[in-house]
């Protein structure tokens, strides 16, 4: 029935990489024997905008609105405005000359001749200048030199990005589209007005058109699948699929899937949605297609089929038909590899929007994404999702194909970073990848993801991973105070955070934290001392980059799921108030906007924190209230980070069976000079006397590379001294 599968990812998602699902969902049509085609319309559309002929389409669309935009704030006295929007279209020709040359300064420079444009970028007269440029220029802690380049590319995208969203189409931003309408509105006839809007209508619908020119036969349906992981990738995604449906009707079966449809559209039933789609696909999606290419009448495996005359209630994996096709699923889920050959990551641009080094990483850097573990191998958190399928079903991967795939992947496209979107990377299998990257390739791979800060993460473990590769994690803290992890079954203490946290550090490996304030039943102390331990966390230098999310109590968290069982009484949760028609996630409840008003002086210490200013005003004089002072202790994070080195001290001085716990030797290089060895290691370098070729050999041998501890082994039993040889090499290259 069908001959091919054709994957969109509609606008606007990311700009620097392409957004994974596409990937999966195109490696698996392909094993399916499917002819399999997967198109980034996302990037397509921001490059469409973003180069001279889009500018030269804008600012002919929007030159006079422009002007009488500037006439109307003139006359109301807002010249600012006025100046900037006249400045804008008296600098189009600019603008219009200078776009492509900016965007390959964001990609790194296709052309040869960038580097040299870069000079004329920055020091020229007669280049286009928006506010956010000027503000960037004026404002530098130090001279402006051409490194400053792609920071200034990424200003004047911004300032074109502002220009667009105020006078050509307000619900324009450069990551999400029409998100506020998608979230906010209360009928889906009021979403479908969205349809009109002149971005996707000027400048997405011409992609359209070029792209897609189907010829199918008559017996045969082409499958289009839509991605749709935010809110913000919810209209775009209907334009999508109406396009689909009005150009090609009954020969098409559109399907829309992805994080936003598992989480807001799990009830969704409205019968004018068969004019856009054939189906909803809930969670992974694997079992649902292959019953819809099996051809499989309704109902069908985790899938709400939509017609004229009807909607087909989806199965869910409880049910006893579906065991048989949770079992295919799970198999499939552990041995997909990402395909990402239809994507030319050239095209996408590599901002440069934060001077933070953890910031940076999202939007710096072409990553391959891809997971080592469906699902959260934890997932107990109260406030997380923990009742859905891509947190409760926990599945590994095969952590040596997966290594296989993205490696020969990497290097086809040139590309060396990979982004593990895991929600929690078990720490077994990134272990097991970094030594497959040390031993197959150099460690040429370099990749970060969301851990969770648990004690497994030692010394031993993090300065494998780094020397394998690994540059950064992220991960929750949550409520930085012990009961508030308790609340909350964070499922870890702060002496554990503290001690994770250090463990990267010392490894060079940067570190995001997730915090949470507002939590049900959260009081004000509760808040400050949270506050407080993270200002510690900053002082000790153990974070680089941080967020603080207000707690949002979701229809599909394990705190919502136990309040339904007549748990947690002091929960009120308010049943659809005032949500939009797909914002039914979020529930609000009683007194949660009592912790708005903490939101502001929260972020504003982080950012400057995360900046390295203010770590020494006390947490309470960043709020414009007076709030308590905070009660734990001012050397709670030190006291942790002492007994972490402690810990860690004993670790190294402990004896260790070779046999048993395999010691692997990562230093950065060796020398034996007569019976002195020298090495290098994570930037010192160490010296040892009498040391036989032997046992330099031998310690070769314990490089991943060529990996035989039998060597050391036999050595040992031969020369009693090797034990302690190999003692003092622990903490200084020797990892267990
Ligand atoms: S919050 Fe993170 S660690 Fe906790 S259950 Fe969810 S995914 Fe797992």
């Amino acid at each position: 029935m069908f001959k091919e599968a054709i994957i969109i990812q509609p606008p606007l998602v990311q700009l620097n990489t392409a957004y994974p699902s596409g990937a999966y969902l195109n490696s698996f049509f392909k094993n399916q024997n499917l002819n399999s085609k997967w198109y980034d319309l996302s990037i397509e559309l921001f490059n469409s905008i973003f180069s001279s002929d889009g500018l030269k389409k804008l600012f002919s669309l929007t030159e006079q609105k422009a002007l009488s935009l500037a006439h109307d704030a003139q006359k109301n006295g807002d010249a600012a405005t006025a100046e900037n929007l006249t400045a804008y279209i008296l600098q189009k020709k600019l603008w219009i000359e200078w776009i492509d040359d900016i965007m390959n300064i964001l990609r790194d420079g296709i052309d040869l001749s960038t580097r040299e444009i870069c000079h004329k970028f920055i020091y020229s007269p007669f280049v286009p200048r928006g506010n956010r440029m000027n503000n960037y220029m004026e404002n530098a802690d130090h001279e402006i030199t051409i490194d400053d380049a792609r920071n200034l590319a990424t200003m004047a995208v911004e300032d074109l990005a502002d220009f667009i969203a105020f006078v050509y189409d307000k619900n324009f931003s450069l990551i999400r589209y029409a998100e506020s309408i998608t979230v906010n509105e209360h009928s889906f006839e009021q979403i479908e007005k969205t349809l009109c809007s002149p971005l996707l209508n000027d400048f997405y619908a011409p992609i359209l058109d070029s792209k897609f020119n189907l010829k199918i036969n008559e017996d045969e349906k082409t499958l289009v699948c839509i991605s749709v992981p935010f809110a913000g990738t919810f209209t775009a995604a209907l334009f999508t699929a109406k396009f689909f449906k009005e150009k090609f009707g009954d020969k098409v079966f559109v399907s829309l899937g992805g994080g936003f449809v598992n989480t807001e559209l799990r009830e969704f039933a409205e019968k004018s949605f068969c004019i856009y789609a054939d189906a909803l696909s809930f969670d992974r999606g694997y079992g649902s297609y292959i019953q819809l290419l099996e051809n499989k009448k309704a109902p069908v495996y985790n899938m709400r089929l939509f017609s004229e005359s009807e909607i087909f209630e989806p199965l869910f994996a409880d049910d006893a038909q579906c065991t048989e096709i949770v079992k295919i699923e799970n198999e499939i889920t552990s041995s997909t590899v990402p395909d990402y050959s239809d994507i030319d990551f050239s095209k996408y641009p590599r901002m440069a929007d934060d001077t933070n080094p953890m910031q940076r990483m999202w939007s710096d850097g072409t990553w391959l994404k891809a997971y080592l573990a469906h699902g959260c191998y934890w997932h107990k958190c109260s406030f997380c999702d923990v009742t859905l399928d891509y947190v409760k079903s926990y599945r590994m991967t095969c952590v040596d194909k997966i290594f296989d795939g993205l490696s020969e992947q990497c290097k086809n496209k040139k590309i060396s970073g990979i982004h593990f979107v895991d929600e929690a990377l078990p720490p077994a299998a990134v272990k097991k990848f970094s030594l497959l990257n040390m031993k197959k390739n150099n460690s040429a791979l370099s990749f970060w993801g969301n851990v969770r800060f648990e004690k497994v993460w030692n010394r031993d473990i993090t300065d494998l991973c780094a020397k394998g590769g690994l540059i950064g994690v992220s991960g929750g803290i949550e409520i930085a105070t012990g009961s508030g992890l308790d609340k909350i079954s964070k499922g870890t203490d702060l002496e554990s955070i503290v001690s994770a946290c250090c463990a990267f550090k010392e490894s060079g490996i940067l570190i995001h934290a997730y915090m949470i304030f507002g939590y049900y039943g959260e009081s004000e102390q509760d808040i400050i001392n949270s506050m407080e331990t993270l200002r510690q966390f900053f002082e000790a230098g153990l974070l680089d980059s941080c967020f603080w999310h207000k707690f949002v109590l979701t229809r599909h968290s394990r705190l919502y799921d136990e309040w339904q069982k007549g748990m947690h009484k002091n929960l009120k949760p308010y049943e659809n108030k005032n949500s939009g028609i797909f914002a039914k996630n979020g529930i609000h409840f009683e007194g949660e906007e009592a912790y708005e008003k903490y939101s502001e002086g929260l972020n504003q210490s982080l950012q400057n924190w995360m900046h390295g200013k203010g770590i020494n005003k006390s947490v309470n004089k960043w709020f414009q209230f007076k709030t308590k002072e905070p009660a734990v202790s001012k050397n709670l994070v030190s006291d942790a980070i002492r007994k972490y080195e402690e810990k860690r001290d004993s670790l190294y001085s402990k004896n260790f069976e070779i046999e048993k716990q395999k010691p692997v030797w990562i230093c950065d290089g060796m020398i034996l000079s007569g019976n002195k060895l020298m090495w290098s290691y994570m930037q010192e370098t160490y010296r040892m006397k009498n040391v036989s070729t032997e046992f330099f050999e031998s310690l070769k041998c314990l490089e991943p590379s060529e990996y035989d501890p039998s060597k050391i082994s036999e050595l040992i039993k031969k020369d009693p001294q090797t034990k302690q040889k190999l003692m003092y090499l622990r903490g200084r290259g020797l990892i267990i």
